[in-house]
């Protein structure tokens, strides 16, 4: 990711500056013989990170229509300069385990030739990745491999479907940037049982007795934080709907959001 172990090291780097010890006083704010480091010599200086090609950075953006990948975000990353012949681009390829030991994620698993690859790499704005570079316990690799199949699978339907209506209604938006964890669970769970509807709330220290006519999803306190909360205001904006019995959490889901969560998750 843009920001890992190395990060700290690499803002220390962006602010080297080599100058010869000068001989007079200088007045405040003027430096003789300053060189900044730029970003290519920062790079080469930085040990053991495993960098994306320009073309893998290229394509990671293409792949999701120069969008961020966050779907409670989902902003252009690109637009025109004031110079006509120049374009602006606010997008980031982030590394969904870290280029460096010890950085956000990061797998020691991975070869440096997988660590590189385009399937290590989601393409976000700014903020979001930086948002999901300081706090990797709540952005899991799990959830931005949900994030990157969203958004491809969104770039895939505008495609093919111009006339799909875009996925901005801003109540989607804001329970994705609310439960990330719990929307990616949804999604894989749809993907897996297409034709399921029904969803229990339990912790895992009960027992539940399941229905033999039908599959219902398990969503356990203990993996959610606030998640009966969480349930609620997916009911409150009518994503799903109360059919609690014998006192336990149950909803279904309603047609409209289950065919969002099936139109957001990768077929493969
Ligand atoms: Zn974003």
């Amino acid at each position: 990711m843009i920001a890992d172990p190395t990060s700290c090291h690499a803002l220390a780097l962006a602010n080297i500056q080599v100058f010869p010890r000068p001989r007079i006083k200088l007045k405040p704010n003027i430096r003789l013989g300053v060189k900044t480091l730029g970003s290519s010599e920062q790079s080469a200086l930085l040990p053991n990170r495993d960098d994306f090609s320009t073309s893998t950075k290229d394509t990671l953006a293409r792949r999701v229509g120069h969008r961020c990948s966050n779907p409670g975000c989902c902003q252009p990353t690109s637009g025109p300069q004031e110079n006509r012949a120049k374009s602006v681009n606010v997008g980031v390829a982030a590394h969904i385990s870290a280029a460096a030991e010890g950085g956000p994620r990061y797998d020691s698993s991975l070869t440096p030739a997988l660590r590189a690859a385009i399937e290590n790499g989601i393409w976000l704005c700014q903020i979001c990745a930086k948002l999901v570079d300081n706090d990797p316990a709540r952005f899991t690799a799990a959830i931005l491999l949900d994030w990157k199949s969203f958004s491809e699978k969104r770039a895939q339907s505008r495609l093919e479907n111009r006339s799909a209506p875009e996925i901005q209604d801003p109540r989607l938006l804001k329970i994705e940037r609310l439960m990330p964890e719990l929307m990616a669970e949804m999604r894989q769970d749809l993907a897996s049982s297409p034709l399921c509807r029904e969803l229990i709330a339990i912790s895992r220290r009960v027992t539940f007795c399941y229905p033999q006519d039908r599959r219902m999803f398990t969503y356990y306190l203990e993996d959610h934080v606030d998640l009966l909360s969480k349930l609620m205001i997916l009911q409150n904006h009518g994503f799903i709907r109360d059919i609690r019995h014998n006192d336990v959490p149950r909803f279904a889901f309603e047609e409209e959001f289950a065919d969002y969560l099936e139109q957001t998750v990768a077929s493969g």
